[in-house]
């Protein structure tokens, strides 16, 4: 027997009708390059994206077509996220920090019609726009006063598009099924892997990580989100504040600046926000240095990579609670968020803040299971640490446009390529990660790519990278070396033969030379050896 209820789909463009009824008034403000304070209302917001859908109705699109932003956290982008979406398109966000190849591959294996791109990535798209296959215009994110002079064809610019539509629009009824945004991820080897949300799974991430023991919005709060909106929709609060009423802050183009952000901040009186480990390192570093204080910041989400305790306690002093959130660009990202149990808050310091460490409790509509190699679960007893595993209906299932790309196992779980234990009470720890990849700032370097390159040293016989905890970046690629028997290169040439074949920020911070790289026994190099080889290390 079937339920009886009404079944309206669950979409992007029902936040976005519900904020523009309830929350009109709530303020969003800015900070982008050509206004260092942009305020408006959501009500504002919305009749922009409506006018914006017109816009993109007229480009003679179809359905489902995609349509690529270049842009950091600010309230056009905010506007593209809903406007995109809402008219039945998929707004593919791009991170902009890419290597320009992996951008020009991405946005050619998505497919994207336009790109909607901030001023400064201007001279990028122009050295690109040859590369591009399928872009057949790009439009500028800013006003027609401060439109740059550029040899990108069919540009267009932003206010000046929208200035002439009207701001009626009749959103369609969509399917909660279709898709509505799209995001690569490099986080494995090979190229980079399309993730593909629905409306479905955006809304229900959007309800599961807005209760209170998640990120737990309410209006009245005003939140800033530090992570990248081309990072997983900003961790969905793009989508939780509006429908929790939230005022937003959006920090622009300097997000990595501790005294920005500190401004920013008190200005603002920002309680709640959204970000890396380097950006709350960068923000504690500011404080200190400047004997500041950020009264108003109440918490912050800490995720994307391991949160080293220092940083916790740092956080501590200035009145600021941080919780540590465990996710990925293949979860939407939220699957755990540390928030403690009642009596956990009584303990003495050292257990509570051996509990706080902790990646969280798992979030209502995920389930996680670790196993072992043979793929046996394993007890979560808190000593046991197996591959992690998680299943949900916010959980990718295939990625976009690869062959046999099913992600999922056979049984139906995926497997995020993190090692965990998880302990009684439910709270999971990351112990290790089987994939091969370096998380520096939040961002992906592929240890093989940067060791396919130091190979085509001729006197490198064997490399391998691995990552080593960095106090600033979390962790920094360290170049492992067996040299070619009768020659003796140095670790300067060595290094030096990297730049222009990786991105500048992946040449590893070190080089060092060993007489052998450990092995598995099916003869590939053990990572997980050579990153215990070398947990001591430390940057000279
Ligand atoms: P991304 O898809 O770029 O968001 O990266 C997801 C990956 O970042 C996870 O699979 C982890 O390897 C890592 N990560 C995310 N959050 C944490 C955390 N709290 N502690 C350790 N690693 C994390």
């Amino acid at each position: 027997m079937l339920g009886q209820m009404m079944d309206d789909p669950l979409t992007i463009t029902s936040i976005m009708e519900f904020a523009d009824r309830v929350f009109r008034d709530t303020e969003i403000v800015s900070v982008t390059a050509d206004n260092p304070r942009h305020r408006y209302t959501f009500g504002a917001a919305f009749a922009r994206a409506r006018r914006l859908a017109n816009v993109l109705d007229g480009l003679g699109l179809a359905r489902g077509d995609r349509i690529a932003t270049l842009a950091w956290n600010d309230y056009r982008h905010f506007e593209l996220y809903y406007g995109i979406s809402g008219a039945g398109y998929v707004c593919h966000t791009i991170n902009p920090r890419l290597f320009p190849e992996q951008i020009a591959y991405i946005a050619n294996h998505a497919e994207d019609q336009w790109i909607f791109t901030d001023v400064a990535f201007v001279p990028l798209l122009e050295k690109l726009q040859d590369a591009l296959k399928t872009v057949k215009g790009i439009v500028v994110l800013t006003s027609q006063a401060t439109m740059p002079a550029t040899t990108l064809k069919n540009v267009h610019c932003y206010e000046a598009l929208i200035a002439d539509q009207p701001d009626r629009y009749d959103w369609p009824l969509l399917n909660e099924n279709s898709a509505c945004s799209l995001c690569y991820t490099s986080g494995t080897t090979g190229h980079p892997k399309g993730v593909l949300y629905s409306h479905r799974s955006t809304v229900l991430h959007c309800l599961a990580t807005s209760m209170r023991d998640v990120i737990g919005l309410a209006a009245g709060d005003t939140v800033m989100p530090v992570v990248p909106m081309f990072h997983v929709n900003a961790w969905g609060v793009v989508y939780s504040a509006a429908a929790a009423g939230a005022r937003l802050v959006f920090p622009g183009p300097k997000m990595g600046d501790g005294e920005t952000l500190a401004r920013l901040i008190n200005e603002e009186a920002v309680d709640l926000a959204l970000g890396v480990p380097t950006v709350w390192l960068a923000l504690v570093n500011h404080l200190r240095a400047s004997g500041g204080a950020v009264p108003s910041l109440k918490r912050v989400v800490i995720g994307g990579a391991a949160c080293p305790e220092a940083l916790l306690r740092g956080l501590d002093q200035f009145g600021v609670y941080a919780h540590i959130g465990w996710g990925m660009t293949e979860m939407s990202p939220l699957g755990t968020l540390n928030t403690l149990m009642p009596w956990m808050e009584e303990l003495p310091d050292a257990e509570k803040t051996a509990y706080r460490l902790k990646a969280g409790r798992l979030i209502y509509g995920v389930q996680m299971r670790i196993v072992d190699a043979s793929g046996a679960e394993l007890p979560w007893d808190g000593k046991h640490s197996g591959q992690l595993q998680v299943r949900g209906p916010w959980i990718c299932k295939s990625y976009y446009r690869l062959d046999n790309s099913d992600a999922h196992l056979p049984d139906g779980w995926f497997d995020t390529g993190d090692v965990a234990a998880i302990d009684p009470h439910g709270y999971m720890q990351i112990t290790d990660r089987t994939k091969d990849v370096i998380k520096s700032g939040g961002e992906w370097i592929s240890s093989i790519e940067v060791e396919n390159a130091a190979m085509g040293h001729p006197d490198v016989l064997e490399a391998a990278v691995i990552g080593v905890p960095h106090p600033k970046w979390t962790e920094r690629p360290l170049l492992v070396v067996v040299k070619r028997p009768g020659t003796e290169p140095t670790k300067e040439a060595i290094l030096a033969f990297l730049k222009g074949k990786i991105a500048t920020w992946w040449i590893p911070e070190d080089c060092v030379f060993v007489e052998f790289i450990p092995h598995t026994a099916t003869g590939k190099v053990s990572k997980k050896d050579l990153r215990d080889q070398f947990r001591d290390y430390s940057y000279g």
